[in-house]
């Protein structure tokens, strides 16, 4: 398998190989397919919420292509299976710039391969926690210019940051370097509207989590709106995954997103 570098830790499962196994794709081992089937098991809506969420993430990028903005920084971005942010993006632009970032070395060694010969799109492997790092990194700078409006994408990434690390000041780390016009995108699991059966089989989802480098948080609405201090939700607001400008019947009652623009006059 040419996909796999020779650092990977096999002896574990990882988040983004498990999120990767659960949209249907194809970069995990046995030992990811095992932790993903446990999870599933115990909270059977874990797919239906992996694909409810990756549609968001699309249509968020379409709204903002459609609305002015060139350049994407995707934080937490995975193993670019199925409805990759530069697919979108130049899809319905040329010239729309894309920078991944990840710490899982398959999901940057995965996008690196398929980006090889887009001199507008590159994948980066980086800690999201540390914004100065990650904005000061020579290939995100070599094509993204900070001093132009951008989008900041953090979905599904912060259940990775416990609340002892800060989640909110590693977003406002990234929004307060960037200028007035850019953007916010960002999803989080909630167990708010979950029934007491869902919330049991969470417990088991949180315990396989557990085994992976990335353990899992789920945060309340609350905690997901302060994600979005100081920045102008676009509407709908911050909604269910489903009701941000659906544009299917997908059903997904739980989690929160919102896209959200950073005020101020523009340059
Ligand atoms: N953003 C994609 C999406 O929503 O379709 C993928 C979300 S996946 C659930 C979360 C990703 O965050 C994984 O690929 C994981 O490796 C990555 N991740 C976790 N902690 C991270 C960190 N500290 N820095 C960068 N990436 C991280």
């Amino acid at each position: 398998m040419d996909w796999v570098p020779e650092d990977i830790d096999l002896s574990r499962p990882s988040a983004a190989r498990m999120y990767d196994h659960f949209l249907g794709g194809s970069h995990n081992f046995s030992i990811d397919r095992e932790a993903a089937a446990v999870a599933e098991q115990a909270f059977p809506g874990v797919r239906l919420a992996v694909q409810a969420n990756r549609s968001f993430l699309r249509r968020a990028v379409k709204y903002l292509v459609d609305n002015g903005i060139r350049q994407f920084l995707d934080l937490g971005s995975g193993i670019p299976t199925v409805g990759n942010v530069h697919e979108v993006a130049q899809g319905k632009c040329c010239g729309a710039r894309v920078v991944y970032v990840d710490i899982d070395p398959i999901a940057v060694g995965h996008g690196l391969r398929i980006l090889a010969g887009n001199p507008d799109a590159t994948s980066v492997r980086a800690d999201l926690r540390d914004p100065a790092r990650v904005l000061e990194n020579r290939e995100v700078r070599a094509l993204l210019d900070l001093d132009q409006p951008l989008a900041v994408l953090m979905v599904a990434a912060l259940h990775f940051v416990p609340d002892a690390e800060n989640p909110w000041g590693v977003v406002s780390g990234y929004l307060d370097r960037l200028v007035p016009g850019s953007y916010l995108v960002l999803s989080h699991g909630t167990n708010e509207d979950f029934s007491d059966e869902e919330n049991s089989g969470f417990e088991t989802v949180r315990e396989v989590y557990q085994r992976t480098a990335s353990p899992i948080v789920v945060r309340t609405e609350d905690e997901v709106a302060k994600f979005f201090a100081g920045l102008e939700l676009v509407p709908p607001g911050l909604v269910r995954l489903s009701d941000w400008r659906p544009d299917s019947a997908e059903q997904w009652k739980s989690w929160r997103c919102g896209v959200a623009r950073k005020p101020g006059p523009i340059g």
